[in-house]
């Protein structure tokens, strides 16, 4: 059978820092399997709110769809999650029928009791250690466009010393001339 898609192919595809984040989840994802004709796999287990996202061939085009809204039909268009499940399926080896159904539905079973729902009203929000946070925005910020992720982090570094500080210091700029905190 003529291999659809490799590892290769995809990291040419998606923009680095997507797919960089993709590679560390999907060593979490633990979950793959066949579903609709393609892979389904929850990303994010470790996170307060994991997407399940598909991926398969739909035509012969690598097409997805994932819970956090992402439906698209190239790879360059795939969320993080959407990247992580097809990695992960390469890495096992995953056998990708060429023909797959775009499916309606993503809840296959009801496989993924959650202890604790973040979003259920009343309920307070378990606390989140800075680390957690971090790993978990970074996953949010991975799967920006980088123009959008640029502007967001220009806009809060415009008021905000310390992170302008910080953001040039990253990119090697001098920043003695920023007025230093008493
Ligand atoms: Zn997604």
């Amino acid at each position: 059978m003529a291999v659809l898609i490799d590892l290769d192919t995809l990291h040419h595809t998606v923009a680095p820092v997507i797919f960089d984040a993709a590679y560390t989840v999907a060593e979490d994802l633990d979950d793959l399997r066949p579903y609709s004709g393609g892979a389904l796999g929850t990303v994010g287990q470790d996170t307060p709110a994991p997407q399940r996202a598909w991926a398969g061939f739909v035509d012969g085009t690598l097409t997805g769809r994932c819970e956090c809204g992402t439906i698209a039909t190239a790879p360059e268009n795939f969320c993080v999650h959407l990247v992580a499940v097809v990695i992960a399926a390469l890495n096992e080896a995953f056998p990708w029928p060429p023909a797959a159904d775009l499916p309606d539905t993503l809840d296959d079973t009801p496989d993924t009791p959650t202890p604790t729902s973040p979003t259920a009203p009343g309920a307070a929000p378990q606390p989140e250690s800075p680390e957690a946070a971090v790993r978990r925005l970074a996953g949010v910020a991975a799967t920006l466009p980088p123009v959008t992720l640029a502007r967001l982090i220009a806009e809060h570094a415009a008021t905000d010393p310390r992170l302008e500080s910080a953001l040039l210091a990253a990119a090697g700029l001098p920043t003695s001339r920023l007025a230093k905190n008493p």
